[in-house]
């Protein structure tokens, strides 16, 4: 445990009720933090965070922290995870996407400056973009398309670590970013959109698997402990610099597909589809900064075992 009972500090968690953010918010409490979780639900889900219920160290607030935010109390850290996070999410609320990278990051900033807190960025590999450095490290500036579909959520994320370094820099917040790769786990929601749950509820429901484009694009999958305990090792960490997050095993969107096909064993095809636009071709950390600057962190989870752990989440939720 992180701290004594005497001296518990209070975390605030912006998107609380999300995957992330619910999972974050059981490893402050379990380090011995009070908790208090934010979340408009415009994403996240109140399921995230029913067994907290009664919990004398955690306590929920209903709010979209695009709008001023107000806690009242000591307030000694502001991990900021609010947004919407799949790509058919931030399609669908393309502008509260960018008003909580920007008016949220922004709020979130001055409530970690008005209770002099210490500030975690959520911010995103897709600042990468398109990329054309393979695999990423922090020191790519990224080839993002600013119109294009993905840029509400991308570019968002470029302007919150953007306005993080300037509260930094200018109001000396101790701020930390870390870039979240490919993440996957229970409580991710089973029609988010993202491959994992897409392919996890197509199978067990036996239907084909919806392959965008000839499935040759590669992403690298991180199990959620994993993530969770890099970036407490940042949120206690003196760093303030971005540093990716994610697990660097890389893999064909297409293997994926038929390692799905042969854990669960379902007897479906696969169904191509179009490419969405502007989907990366490539993606995978470089987490020599992770490693160096986090007590040498590094992804502990294998893919089957996490997957594995992922499926029975999933055969719960869908009954099968
Ligand atoms: N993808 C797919 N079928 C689906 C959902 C996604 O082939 O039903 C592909 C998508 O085009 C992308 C990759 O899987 O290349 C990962 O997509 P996801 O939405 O999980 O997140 P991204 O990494 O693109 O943000």
């Amino acid at each position: 445990m992180f701290q004594s009972k005497l001296s518990k500090k209070t975390a605030v968690v912006t998107g609380g009720a999300g995957f992330l953010g619910s999972h974050l918010t059981d490893r402050l409490l379990a380090e011995g933090f009070r908790v208090i979780a934010i979340d408009n639900l415009i994403t996240g889900s109140p399921d995230n965070l029913a067994h907290l219920a009664g919990n004398p160290d955690f306590r929920f607030i209903r709010h979209n922290v695009s709008e001023f935010i107000f806690v009242p109390g000591k307030v000694d850290f502001v991990f900021h995870f609010a947004s919407p996070a799949s790509p058919i999410d931030y399609l669908e609320h393309p502008i509260p996407t960018l008003k909580v990278g920007a008016l949220g990051t922004h709020n979130s900033l001055g409530l970690a400056k008005d209770k002099s807190a210490k500030f975690l960025l959520a911010s995103t590999s897709e600042c990468y973009g398109d990329p054309l450095v393979h695999p990423q490290s922090e020191d790519y500036w990224g080839n993002v398309n600013p119109i294009g579909p993905r840029g509400v959520y991308d570019e968002a994320k470029r302007f919150a670590e953007a306005m993080t370094m300037a509260y930094h820099r200018f109001h000396d917040i101790d701020t930390k970013i870390v870039r979240i790769f490919n993440t996957y786990g229970p409580r991710m929601r089973l029609r988010d959109g993202r491959v994992v749950p897409a392919f996890i509820s197509q199978a067990l429901n036996n239907e084909p698997l919806t392959v965008f484009g000839d499935g040759s694009q590669t992403r690298s999958f991180c199990y959620v402990s994993d993530l969770i305990e890099g970036i407490f090792r940042l949120a206690i960490s003196e760093h303030h610099g971005p540093v990716n997050i994610g697990n660097p095993v890389e893999m064909t969107i297409k293997q994926f597909a038929e390692k799905i096909l042969q854990i669960t064993g379902a007897k479906v095809g696969i169904e191509y589809r179009e490419l969405p636009v502007d989907d990366p071709k490539v993606r995978q950390p470089d987490i020599t900064r992770a490693r160096k600057q986090l007590n040498n962190w590094s992804p502990k989870v294998e893919f089957d075992e996490g997957i594995r752990a992922t499926i029975d989440y999933f055969r719960i939720k869908l009954g099968t």
